[in-house]
């Protein structure tokens, strides 16, 4: 399943340097120590294509000095 530099978890290409995993005598790759724990614990897979997806439903990026004005901007569309 698993194709070759890629994280187990991610499915990113690994282009850092690998985190190698020896569990229940099967040798595992993820790109980080972070993606082994998460695989560790059993969080479900998201995949980077999701979790992009995901922040561009959730996250806004707004420098602080615009913030009032995205926030002003909410409140006058609500008056
Ligand atoms: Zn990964």
């Amino acid at each position: 399943m698993n194709k070759k530099g890629e994280c187990e978890y991610c499915s990113r290409l690994i282009t850092g340097k690998p985190v190698n995993k020896i569990l229940r005598n099967k040798k595992h790759v993820y790109c980080s120590e972070f993606c082994f724990r998460l695989y560790f614990y059993g969080v479900p897979t998201i995949s980077y294509d999701n979790l992009q997806k995901m922040y561009s439903f959730y996250c806004i990026s707004v420098p602080m000095q615009d913030f009032r004005k995205v926030l002003n901007g909410l409140k006058t569309e609500e008056d």
